[in-house]
């Protein structure tokens, strides 16, 4: 039998407990999606695959490649540490969120772009940017992955593009169907397009205010609940931390 070693970019989304003292890791790969390796020796502190192998670990991973076993992890280069992120409990509960839905987002479409969406994610976690923003934005483009977009054009009811007057759940409503549903600032129209669309990359200041961020947050969940089968415990646990984070 031959071991190949082989180098793959990744990132690790979770680690389980395998006997004493190893790790299986599963990481999320831009070429191979997402791959659980078996880090031998990491529990242990004098290993030298215990640091390399935490949760949210971003980097190089050498791998010896096993046709239908367990692959074994040999060694990482990290490409980066997101330093700022690891010194702060709420951006770490939003990491801890965007692993857990990028998990089932990718267990329902393999498509390659969901790597570099979700790492360009992390970066500007790291730089600071409002987390429930970049949570929101990944979850606007996810949504399109998962075959469920949101109509942001017409009225959800009729199909008309004209009048719209607000939205609800679901969409868009016009004046013809509306009956009595809660009027809503129109602009999280015009955001939620905007989520859909940017460059996650391109983003450096975020300027939205607190009542649109709740509403878009509070729109988007309900939205996933609704259309996307999806259950995220993270998520339920952020909106509990949120208000106490956003000043
Ligand atoms: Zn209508």
């Amino acid at each position: 039998m031959i071991n190949v070693i082989t180098k793959v970019e990744g990132f690790i989304l979770n680690t389980t407990n395998y006997g004493e003292s190893s790790l299986v890791i599963n990481i999320l790969t831009k070429e191979y999606g997402i791959i659980g390796l078996m880090a031998k020796g990491a529990k242990s502190i004098k290993n030298k695959l215990h640091a390399l192998t935490m949760k949210f670990t971003y980097g190089f991973f050498y791998i010896y490649y096993k046709e239908n076993k367990l692959s074994i992890l040999s060694d990482v280069d990290i490409i980066e540490p997101f330093k700022n992120i690891h010194q702060d409990l709420t951006k770490i509960s939003y990491l801890t969120y965007i692993c857990d839905l990028t998990n089932q987002v990718y267990r329902e479409s393999n498509e390659k772009d969901i790597y570099d969406l979700f790492i360009n994610t992390v970066y500007k976690l790291n730089e600071g940017l409002n987390p429930i923003v970049l949570a929101n934005i990944l979850e606007t483009k996810y949504l399109n992955y998962l075959g469920v977009g949101i109509n942001l054009d017409s009225c959800l009811r009729c199909g008309s593009t004209k009048n719209i007057v607000t939205i609800i759940d679901g969409g868009l409503l016009c004046r013809d169907c509306y009956y009595n549903e809660p009027i809503k600032d129109l602009k999280m129209i015009k955001l939620l397009r905007m989520y859909e669309l940017i460059d996650i990359r391109s983003i450096n200041n975020i300027n939205i205010s607190k009542n649109l961020i709740d509403d878009i947050n509070e729109f988007l969940n309900d939205y996933y609940d609704r259309y996307t089968g999806l259950y995220l415990k993270s998520k339920k646990f952020l909106d509990k931390i949120k208000d106490s984070m956003m000043e």
